[in-house]
């Protein structure tokens, strides 16, 4: 996790209350209002950066929503209309619940790509202009504060694993599942990040050895045959190949295929959208069993938006497939659930990062690690 940007706080990160009773040149009145400011709650503000939308979520300590505000993904190529942009969002998300910069512990910023969370600099992300740029520190310029930077998808777990459908668990692996596949690791309440961040990505096993070619440039990842994009390519292909589908209908060209219409074309079981699905289902069901052989998770949280929109389709067969996969004699951990959190998920994991940051544990790291 990141250390840039931090300004300088007392070492049990409260913010320095003199005796006098001046505090951040605001003037008290006697010990009851200095116990009124300790008790005042700290915030933290976790920012989902996303390639079409970011948003910026306001909770307390204890994960309590207390707002949230988004805004499109700026389209300049300028990454410091983005940040702008981000800057923007958190002022009004503090604005509108009539907090300013000062009631705000830490900040989070989660970005789709690889991020060196320890310069708190974006190194690669394909979706966003923020690419080789640094830009934790100004934002921590803008609201002098502690601020950290991560992977929205290792955020997705830690949000699961602190409030979600992984709550409590020590052990516990987040496949989100949209237009690409993301993954995160956590292994006793640590998130996985690997000797270069690079751990975790999930999406980028490769399953289908010279299989379909992926955006990383490899042939046969994971998200190339079971992300929205992969299920889009083999929709089109078939249709090329003479198939029908009712998708031509609903959306003509099929250029984009949204979740939404693939659980509309599933629903009416339509023969060609539903043998597409059987196949990445297939793929993401022997991936669980790999992951569950390889870490031997207490949860395997599944999420993103085609999970959402099509659970009954995926859910079902992939725990069949991992209870039937797995080894004999490992028992029956690896439960298969669906993440809870939905949009908030990415947000409220960069919160747990920014709450790391600072020095607070919200994650469990003891505690049995029975499924
Ligand atoms: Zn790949």
């Amino acid at each position: 996790m990141s250390r840039m940007g931090e300004t300088p706080m007392s070492p049990t990160g409260e913010t320095p209350v003199s005796q006098s009773g001046h505090s951040r040149g605001r003037l008290f009145h006697g010990p009851q209002a200095e116990l009124d400011m300790k008790k005042k709650p700290r915030y933290y503000v976790g920012v989902d950066v996303g390639g079409t939308k970011i948003q910026a979520t306001l909770a307390e300590e204890s994960g309590k929503i207390i707002g949230r505000s988004r805004a499109s993904t700026p389209r300049t190529g300028k990454p410091d209309d983005t940040i702008m942009a981000i800057i923007k969002l958190i002022r009004g998300v503090l604005c509108e619940n009539e907090l300013a910069a000062g009631d705000v512990r830490a900040i989070g910023v989660a970005v789709p790509g690889v991020v060196d969370p320890d310069r708190g600099r974006v190194m690669l992300t394909p979706n966003t202009n923020l690419s080789h740029t640094a830009i934790t520190p100004k934002i921590a310029r803008a609201f002098r504060v502690p601020v950290c930077l991560g992977n929205d998808a290792n955020c997705g777990i830690l949000g699961e694993a602190w409030l979600g459908a992984a709550r409590g668990a020590r052990n516990a692996v987040g496949i989100f599942i949209g237009t690409g596949i993301g993954g995160g690791i956590i292994i006793n309440g640590q998130l996985i990040r690997g000797c270069r961040e690079g751990a975790g990505e999930i999406g980028h096993m490769i399953v289908v050895p010279d299989g379909p070619r992926c955006g990383c440039g490899l042939h046969g990842c994971l998200e190339t045959v079971a992300g929205r994009l992969g299920i889009e390519r083999e929709v089109r292909q078939a249709v090329k190949k003479g198939q029908k589908t009712i998708l031509t209908k609903l959306t003509g060209d099929l250029s984009v295929i949204r979740s939404s219409l693939i659980r509309k074309a599933l629903k009416k079981k339509d023969k060609l959208v539903t043998a597409v699905m059987d196949q990445a289902v297939k793929h993401l069901g022997a991936a669980c069993i790999s992951l569950r052989h390889l870490l031997d998770p207490e949860l395997i949280v599944l999420g993103g938006g085609l999970v959402e929109a099509c659970e009954q389709w995926i859910l079902p067969p992939v725990r069949k497939a991992v209870k039937a996969g797995t080894m004999p004699g490992v028992g029956n951990a690896g439960k298969i659930v669906a993440a809870a959190l939905g949009d908030d998920a990415t947000a409220m994991g960069a919160i747990v990062l920014a709450q790391q940051l600072v020095g607070k544990k919200p994650l469990k790291e003891t505690g049995a690690g029975k499924a």
